[in-house]
């Protein structure tokens, strides 16, 4: 298991990372990547174990209801390139069980990778997303052939590839790419089904990061995002060497859905969990700043923080009932229920726009214009500050700034765009996670009970 200071030292390895224009000479001290550094060293240092052949608790694959129980539960609290790796490894596990009958070769190497990650306690980022060129047109059919990644040539030793993915969080802090089809291929596109890990600092690969941290990230301005903003990057494969044992597909078209579903399984699990807690965060915030307003007994805001409540919980049981209603492979390994995790997402994704307006509406518009912390302690001004922002006794000026500048941070600013964004994207977007959800639901009992209703025995 790596040390933070081993961790921080191991960016430093050739890798090309581009950012607003330049090329970034250290990603470790770089302002708009320190939240995400710093939060994966924090995670390194927490987990720390100097024993011999130690293993980092990130690696492992569930065997039970209660083990996966237990690693959703502890998901949460792991940085982001420890969720990514962690949910990218039991992607590449559940694809290799998926494949293991026709190709057992590649589910042989997919779980020797995920056997040498643990070894080295390396980060991976997860790249499925493409370029994907004009929408209507299948990924044969693109003008350009690199809109979505491929293989370009064939060798005894390995494949080279080419193309880009799009909005690859923690490629920039992290250390290898999972590289998978966005989706399935048809008989034609073998070049397009391709499946590896690729490290980011192998040659060809150049990585075009954003940020949505602060330059100057004030933890009393931006509470939550100061310590959590994480990079998203476009990564370009510029003709990039894969050595034959990091090849998972390298052309089996059947097999080119198989990875985009196993990773939309244990991306939106993950999502569904972390949403879970800043649901209950956000239905807290609108109980305190209604609080801290004089609002709690209005008719309207009690209705609006009840159905607060209820999309939170709603959220809670669906998680539960994807862990309770578990799938067990052939070989043991436990993932959740495709049917409750997918509805779950959905039901997240489409409702949480409207929990946003809900708090927004109950809190008021110092969410955007309550002054800075600083302000406070200004000679001229700030005994005003505090003066107009108190609204009673026992809530304070401050308190309540505080509250706003936490509710803006999450909801209201930079990182509340990229949370929104995640939230309805991450995993694919809504209509991926509709159709997921009808493949796996029982729709022949509901048509036996809606025939019984209607009263109809045949056609
Ligand atoms: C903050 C953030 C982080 C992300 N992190 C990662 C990551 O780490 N790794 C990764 O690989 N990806 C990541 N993604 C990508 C995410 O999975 C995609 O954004 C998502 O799958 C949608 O793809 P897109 O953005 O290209 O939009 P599009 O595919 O252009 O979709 C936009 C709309 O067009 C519709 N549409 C597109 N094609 C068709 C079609 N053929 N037929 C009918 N409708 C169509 C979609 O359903 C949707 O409604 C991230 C995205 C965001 C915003």
């Amino acid at each position: 298991v790596l040390t933070a200071a081993a961790y921080r030292e191991s960016l430093h390895d050739g890798r090309q990372v581009q950012y607003a224009g330049r090329m970034v000479a250290d990603v470790s001290s770089e302002p708009a990547f320190q939240p995400a550094v710093e939060w994966t060293a924090r995670g390194y240092a927490e987990h720390y174990d100097a024993q011999p052949g130690a293993v980092g608790p990130y690696f492992q694959i569930p065997r039970s209801v209660d083990q996966l129980r237990s690693f959703e539960a502890r998901l949460k609290g792991w940085d982001m390139a420890t969720i990514a790796t962690a949910q990218g490894l039991l992607m590449a596990v559940t694809a290799a069980s998926r494949m293991r009958d026709r190709y057992p070769v590649y589910a042989e190497r997919a779980l020797a990778y995920f056997e040498d990650i643990g070894r080295r306690d390396i980060r991976c980022a997860m790249a499925i997303t493409d370029a994907k060129g004009n929408r209507s047109l299948s990924p044969g059919a693109q003008p350009d052939a690199d809109h979505y990644v491929r293989i370009t040539q064939t060798r005894a030793s390995g494949v080279v590839i080419r193309g880009a993915k799009m909005h690859i969080t923690s490629a920039v802090n992290g250390h290898e790419l999972i590289v998978m089809p966005t989706k399935r291929m048809k008989p034609g596109e073998e070049a397009w089904a391709f499946a590896g890990a690729v490290p980011v600092n192998a040659p060809g690969v150049k990585i075009v990061a954003t940020s949505v941290a602060q330059d100057d990230p004030d933890p009393d301005r931006y509470p939550y995002s100061s310590a959590h903003a994480v990079p998203e990057a476009m990564v370009i494969f510029d003709d990039v060497f894969v050595p034959a044992e990091r090849v998972f597909l390298g052309g089996e078209v059947e097999h080119s859905g198989t990875w985009a579903h196993s990773l939309g399984m244990w991306e939106r699990l993950g999502n569904l969990g972390h949403l879970i807690d800043v649901a209950h965060a956000l239905v807290g915030l609108a109980d305190l700043i209604a609080e801290a307003n004089g609002l709690s007994r209005f008719a309207h805001v009690r209705e609006k923080i009840g159905n607060m409540a209820i999309y939170a919980t709603m959220l809670t049981a669906a998680l539960d009932a994807a862990i309770t209603n578990a799938d067990v492979s052939p070989e043991g390994y436990v993932s959740p229920s495709e049917l409750f995790t997918n509805a779950g997402k959905f039901h997240a994704a489409e409702h949480f726009h409207a929990v946003i307006r809900d708090l927004h509406d109950i809190a008021g518009g110092a969410v955007l214009t309550a002054p800075s912390i600083k302000d406070l302690s200004n000679p001229d001004v700030g005994a005003y500050v505090e003066k107009y922002m108190r609204t009673m006794a026992g809530i304070s000026g401050e308190y309540r700034m505080r509250l706003f500048h936490a509710i803006r941070d999450l909801t209201a600013d930079a990182y509340a765009g990229w949370l929104t964004f995640t939230i309805l994207l991450g995993g694919g977007g809504l209509h991926a996670q509709r159709a997921v959800t009808l493949k796996h639901y029982d729709m022949d009992t509901a048509r036996r009970l809606a025939l019984e209703v209607t009263g109809v025995t045949a056609c």
